[in-house]
């Protein structure tokens, strides 16, 4: 009986860290954004049961890299919770020093089983980027310039181009960071490109190499 009641609260309760495998944290990832993009969202983890449950340890079964574009919160875009998420944003969605530490305290501390790098249509920092308008986000535009110089002859459109190029950039280095190499080789985590549509409220995943 005892046993019922706790898979039975198990199956209620949401997916957190301890549990995860990279697959099933994908697969809850894009159960949320499938909510989110047609109005189905559940909205779950947001009690103050919640909040208290998670107020001395913290269980974020997915790591999120994204851009600071006020459209793209991951907790709304996949519709999660408090204590669900890590999440790293800063425009453009690139990594650099600061942002790695954090993602890999997410990865080594927290036990997060999954990295989403989550770039969106139309972003404005690799728009930036793309027409050289560079003068007032020098920093971040040095990390974004090769994926511009990459896509520059790619067909299709150049701002998407340059976008989806920037992402799997950023995927590419995370995957060569000696301490995730760790956790990838054991299959304790996978990492993932992403692109947000505006227009469909959907995060398509860009092919693995
Ligand atoms: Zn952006």
């Amino acid at each position: 009986m005892y046993k019922y009641f706790f898979l039975v609260a198990c199956a209620l309760c949401s997916l957190h860290a301890d549990e995860t495998s990279p697959e099933k944290s994908l697969r809850f990832l894009m159960e949320g954004n499938a909510r989110f993009s047609t109005d189905k969202s559940l909205h779950p983890d947001r009690t103050s049961e919640r909040r208290l449950e998670t107020s001395q340890k913290q269980e974020p079964f997915a790591t999120i890299v994204g851009c600071s574009d006020s459209r793209v919160a991951p907790e709304i875009l996949f519709d999660q919770g408090i204590g669900d998420l890590f999440i790293v944003r800063v425009a453009g969605n690139v990594v650099g020093p600061l942002e790695l530490d954090s993602i890999e305290y997410s990865v080594k501390y927290l036990h997060s089983s999954f990295i989403l790098v989550l770039g969106h249509e139309n972003c404005g920092a690799v728009k930036a980027a793309v027409d050289g308008v560079t003068d007032d986000v020098e920093n971040v535009m040095k990390l974004i310039e090769p994926a511009v110089k990459q896509s520059a002859k790619m067909k299709g459109d150049r701002l998407e181009n340059a976008i989806k190029a920037n992402v799997q950039l950023v995927v590419d280095q995370l995957k060569k960071t000696p301490k995730l190499r760790e956790f990838l080789d054991k299959k304790q985590l996978n990492v993932v490109g992403g692109y947000y549509n505006f227009h469909t409220g959907k995060v398509v995943l860009l092919p693995e190499k």
